[in-house]
């Protein structure tokens, strides 16, 4: 099983993706997690999308591509893949058909998480993860259980991403709009696009998850 989780920042997808990976074993690919890797590393990717990835616009599409083809390479073949902020621009979604077509792998279903964009910025500002496991929160609507202790590992220590603020969120959403939600058609015309209420509480929405895939 391949899929996609699409839509705009802050709409639920790695949230989503954590439960897929623990109930489904899948495989969460995150270019955006792996951007951020590349830039606590410095690394010349890290070095290169730093400063763009702050400002809250789209790293090249060459970089990205490079990223999913190279975890795919390292993952097993009947490992399950979930595309999480990847493809973002049409020619991503082209070079992701390449990149399966390469590995034998087939996308499923393209899960659309539709979202309400007035709670987005209050969705990304309220954002925060485990700094130890990544596990994450949220300060109104997912605080850990034990105030300031990760429900997962007991961690007391958790960050920000410096690019959640609601400056650069206004940019995200435009590059989303701009760029990102373009590329739907293409799958609804092979019949693949599965739309799910985002707006819902996050077991609800995972509850609708699990109803696409079994
Ligand atoms: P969110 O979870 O809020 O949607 P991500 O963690 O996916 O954000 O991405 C953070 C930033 O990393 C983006 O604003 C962009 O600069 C960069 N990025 C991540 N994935 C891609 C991609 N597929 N194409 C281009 N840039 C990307
Ligand atoms: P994305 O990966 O799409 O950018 P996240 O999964 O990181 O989005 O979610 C953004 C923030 O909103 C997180 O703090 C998360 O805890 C919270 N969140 C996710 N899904 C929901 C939901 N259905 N209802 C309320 N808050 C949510
Ligand atoms: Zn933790």
């Amino acid at each position: 099983m391949n899929i996609i989780l699409l839509g705009p920042p802050g709409a639920g997808k790695g949230t989503q993706s954590a439960n897929l990976v623990e109930h489904h074993g899948m495989r969460q690919l995150s270019t955006g997690d792996m951007l951020r890797a590349a830039v606590k590393a410095r690394t010349p990717v890290g070095i290169r999308a730093k400063e763009v990835m702050d400002r809250g616009e789209l790293v090249s599409d060459e970089i990205v591509s490079a990223l999913i083809d190279a975890e795919l390479t390292a993952m097993a073949p009947e490992t399950g893949a979930i595309f999480d902020g990847y493809p973002r621009t049409e020619a991503q979604a082209k070079s992701l058909d390449e990149i399966l077509a390469k590995h034998a792998r087939q996308l499923d279903h393209v899960i659309e998480l539709e979202v309400n964009e007035d709670a987005l910025v209050d969705r990304i500002t309220g954002r925060f993860t485990c700094a130890k496991c990544g596990e994450g929160y949220h300060d109104r609507h997912k605080l850990p259980e034990q105030e300031g202790v990760c429900d997962k590992c007991g961690s007391t220590e958790f960050k920000r991403r410096p690019d959640d603020n609601e400056d650069t969120v206004r940019t995200r959403m435009q590059e989303y709009r701009a760029k990102t939600a373009p590329i739907l058609p293409l799958y609804e015309s092979r019949g693949i696009v599965r739309k799910v209420d985002g707006m819902a509480g996050i077991d609800d929405v995972t509850h609708a998850i699990d109803a696409i895939l079994t």
